[in-house]
């Protein structure tokens, strides 16, 4: 059984007795940020030159100054770049400041294990080193906290660490507002490896290949792409609310008979024994460190691969359409993005 931590089980002035420093303003860097200074919590943000970010951190009221002067000052640091970018940014700006100090003097903290986990950062044991892994987008972390919730976490500290570092861990997790909903103790590995496999089988590379491959299915047999897109992208919205509620067993219950006979006779053919086999050999991937080695060449060579895919996912007819169609629906407060993916 998962240990859940809950608010009752946090102290929230350990970590208002830290000077805590945010490295990164983006998604979730502006979340961490907003939430950590309305919890009363002393933050200050770290930002790269030519950040795009800066200007809305000051916009927020937040200080902010280099990566290096924030490492100095701070005594916990939550490292919010990109992943890849991460072990570069503690060579050269965290690490002067973090190593050879005294035990426990200096807190590292990440909201995802990447680095870590495969060693791409490996501070000496007089670092503390902790993970709050918020389990949503950034922009929902903040929002939920702003109406009073919070959106639910994992929380992990490196293996050999010393007791205090999870009450202090904990007690961030407080101020985020992920102890509102519950905070589950996990390790590095696990949250690393899990979230991989999510993104991947599921989350982002299952769910759009299965959404593509239902589109493509249905326009090249004749019907027209606005059906298709409806029946295949914007409905599954809809399902997934329901499952989200409920379950599967809530959506089965709120859907037509036909469509529940559909899922239990189709399901498996969709998802059959290739497509399970391809799954067990992605987490066999992440487990040995062979995906995340070929992710850490393809941004150390200039990323070629990755923006290629991109800009051919930006221009595949699914994404047309949903253009054209989703402008007619401003309820949804659509959004479009530039395929070299920089911000709306
Ligand atoms: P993001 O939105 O891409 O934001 C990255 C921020 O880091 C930006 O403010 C960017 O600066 C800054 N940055 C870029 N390169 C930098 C560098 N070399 N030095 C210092 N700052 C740099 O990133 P994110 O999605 O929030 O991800 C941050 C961390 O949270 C990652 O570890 C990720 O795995 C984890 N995480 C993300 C989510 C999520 O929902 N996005 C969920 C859970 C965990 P400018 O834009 O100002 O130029």
């Amino acid at each position: 059984m998962a240990t859940i931590y809950y608010d009752r089980d946090a102290d929230l002035s350990l970590i208002r007795a830290k000077k805590v420093g945010i490295v990164g303003y983006g998604s979730q860097g502006h979340a961490h940020a907003l939430n950590l200074r309305d919890s009363g919590v002393e933050v200050r943000v770290g930002v790269h030159p030519g950040s795009r970010r800066a200007g809305a951190a000051r916009a927020a009221g937040l200080p902010v100054g280099s990566v290096e002067e924030i490492a100095a000052w701070c005594d916990v640091l939550m490292v919010l770049a990109p992943d890849t970018a991460q072990a570069k940014i503690y060579r050269d700006w965290i690490a002067p400041h973090f190593e050879g100090k005294a035990p426990g003097a200096k807190t590292l903290l990440f909201a995802h294990g990447f680095n870590i986990h495969y060693k791409t950062i490996e501070p000496p044991a007089s670092v503390d080193v902790g993970l709050i892994a918020p389990k949503a987008p950034g922009h929902r972390v903040r929002e939920t906290y702003a109406e009073g919730g919070g959106v639910p976490g994992l929380i992990a500290v490196r293996e050999g660490s010393r007791p205090e570092v999870k009450a202090l861990v904990l007690s961030y997790a407080a101020a985020m507002g992920n102890t509102r909903a519950g905070v589950i103790e996990t390790t590095f590995s696990e949250e690393t490896e899990t979230d991989l496999f999510g993104e991947q089988a599921v989350l982002c590379g299952g769910a759009s290949a299965l959404i593509q491959a239902g589109f493509q299915t249905l326009v090249d047999a004749g019907y027209q792409p606005e059906v298709a897109y409806f029946e295949c992208l914007h409905e599954l919205k809809l399902i997934v609310d329901l499952m989200y509620r409920g379950g599967l067993k809530y959506m089965r219950f709120s859907v037509s008979d036909t469509a529940e006979w559909g899922d239990y006779v189709a399901g498996d053919k969709v998802i059959g024994a290739e497509s399970k086999a391809a799954m067990k050999q992605l987490l066999a991937d992440i487990q040995s460190g062979a995906f995340a080695r070929e992710w850490i060449a393809e941004n150390e060579t200039g990323r070629a691969k990755f923006l290629a895919a991109r800009r051919a996912g930006a221009n595949a007819p699914i994404e047309a359409v949903g253009a054209k169609l989703r402008k007619m629906m401003p309820f949804l407060d659509p959004i479009e993005v530039d395929p070299d993916g920089s911000q709306p």
